[in-house]
């Protein structure tokens, strides 16, 4: 592609970009995913732009099976499909192996084969000859190809392998070649290696192939998975492998945003048309991983462009950038005005323009909000994740707060019925508020497995009639800290719950001395936040 910066025409090389987060992602600690799952991200990344997105093995279990069945069917505008196996058995032809006709029947125009590459593997791990290994990489890349597939070889080990049996290493890389595969990917499968010699052997190995188109793989074990793929395109490689987050086993793989925000920003190179859907992608694999994405993540998290310190947030207020490497609405994220006790007017009213309140004109009403939070963080609240909470107490002090409903009462029961000896099991909540709405009140009753399921039950019940939209708002996650730096008042909990409707998430706070009052503070402010949000 060429991009025209108005004095010359500037060449700007494509990399490919191959996500594997439905297959080395999902094999990552606390993350799984359900078919329906798998095509909504295959669509979230082919419209991101991603060239290629792989499946997982069609072999393994019938959700993969079915799984490119349904994607075969899916309208993609841009990505290709990628089927996952290994070479056929030592001893046996790749046309006989069941394997190899799976991933011909899957129907998928991509076939990712992995082989080994690292000599002694072979003759310890997979125990045959060195010989016999090269055979079946080729015979088993040629039979894909005359099968009409594009074949990509994984590279397994390469980077040992190379360390331990140079040779061997670029003969492996050799038989792929001749074999038909249209690229050959150098994959750091025990994520151990570092920058500099990742780029030497990329480079050594670019060097003995100039022809072929090279891709790189990393695993996060040293904490240099993103910045050894980036290395490796340094050195020439120009397909990048790895998962949405950097999900995967032990420590992850590279964080492919993490490696697209670098190469586009900071390296010159073109991988997607629209880095700006980055921070969306990230929020929408994680939600769909049903896991936090943590706040620290580089360029998506929620705190990767957070000013919290007094005097970097007045600084950065008064000139754009002064604490951020890049402007974060490249990459789809804000900067974002983490109030809390530390910092300033200057937060405070940048805070207040993201929720579109204007505060600045009034120093006055600047003050007392800031007394305010400033009097709660004494008493255990923090707002850096309870935007929602935080929103609320500026439309009180601005005198915009509308009440949804008054609570009268609630009682909460917890049950435990059955004699299970000492320990309590299988405890059973229940929960009865009543609550008005307007004129009208209402007595509701809910049940759940916990006291703050039951409450956020009767709760819903209670004004589920004249506010239909709480139907929509779920309560995704939930976090009690027990704060003992209050001394004098005794332990106080501190509860942050956080809500989703589908279209955004919201964190509100509650702080009391009782955990379910605490809770119950959180949710009434989780539910105003959610009607206000939508203008009810
Ligand atoms: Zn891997």
């Amino acid at each position: 592609m060429t991009r025209d910066l108005g004095i010359a025409v500037v060449e700007i090389t494509n990399i490919e970009t191959y996500d594997t987060t439905l297959r080395d992602g999902e094999q990552g600690l606390g993350i799984t995913l359900s078919l329906e799952d798998k095509l909504r991200i295959v669509e979230c990344l082919d419209h991101f732009g991603i060239d290629i997105i792989e499946g997982g093995y069609p072999t393994s279990n019938p959700k993969d099976i079915e799984f490119f069945k349904r994607v075969a069917q899916l309208p993609l505008t841009h990505a290709r499909i990628a089927a996952f196996g290994s070479t056929c058995h030592k001893g046996s032809l790749a046309r006989n192996d069941a394997g190899l006709q799976a991933l011909i029947e899957s129907g998928a125009p991509v076939i990712t084969l992995v082989g080994k590459a690292h000599a002694s593997q072979v003759q310890h791990a997979l125990r045959t000859s060195l010989e016999e290994n090269l055979r079946m990489i080729t015979d088993s890349i040629s039979f894909c190809v005359q099968e009409g597939r594009e074949v990509i070889f994984d590279a397994e080990h390469f980077f040992d392998g190379y360390d331990a049996d140079p040779e061997y290493a670029l003969e492996v890389v050799r038989a792929a070649q001749e074999a038909g595969a249209s690229r050959v990917c150098l994959c750091e499968t025990n994520g151990g290696q570092l920058p500099a010699s990742v780029s030497a052997v990329t480079t050594a190995v670019h060097k003995a192939f100039p022809d072929l188109m090279l891709g790189i793989h990393c695993h996060n074990d040293s904490g240099c998975a993103v910045a050894n793929t980036l290395d490796a395109v340094g050195a020439g490689a120009r397909q990048v492998q790895g998962t949405i987050n950097g999900y995967g086993e032990r420590a992850g793989n590279a964080d492919l945003l993490n490696v697209i925000a670098n190469l586009q920003l900071k390296m010159g190179y073109n991988c997607v048309p629209d880095l700006s859907q980055l921070s969306d992608v990230a929020h929408f694999v994680a939600e769909s991983c049903n896991v936090t994405l943590p706040a620290q993540t580089p360029y998506t998290g929620k705190a990767a462009f957070a000013h919290k310190g007094g005097l970097h947030a007045s600084a950065q207020a008064r000139l754009e950038g002064a604490y951020e490497h890049v402007d974060p609405a490249l990459v789809g994220n804000t900067s974002s005005w983490v109030v809390s006790e530390l910092s300033g007017r200057a937060s405070l009213v940048r805070k207040a323009e993201s929720f579109g309140l204007s505060i600045e004109h009034d120093e006055a009403l600047c003050q007392r909000i800031l007394d305010d939070i400033k009097q709660r963080e004494a008493e255990g609240y923090a707002y850096e994740v309870a935007d929602g909470s935080l929103y609320l107490l500026m439309l009180r002090h601005l005198g915009k707060l509308k009440s949804h409903f008054t609570l009268e009462s609630f009682r909460v029961i917890v049950d435990d019925r059955e004699d299970t000896g000492s320990w309590a099991k299988d405890a059973t909540s229940e929960a009865t508020i009543k609550i008005r709405v307007g004129d009208v009140r209402t007595v509701a009753t809910g049940e759940g497995t916990g006291p703050v399921e039951a409450l956020d039950t009767a709760l819903r019940m209670a004004i589920g009639e004249s506010y239909p939209q709480v139907a929509a708002m779920e309560l995704v996650d939930f976090k009690v800290r027990i704060l003992d730096e209050n001394v004098g008042t005794g332990a106080v909990t501190r509860v942050i719950i956080t809500t989703s409707d589908g279209e955004g998430n919201w964190g509100t706070v509650g702080v009391s001395e009782n955990i379910i009052e605490a809770s119950w503070n959180a949710l009434v402010d989780s539910i105003e936040y959610g009607l206000h949000r939508i203008g009810v």
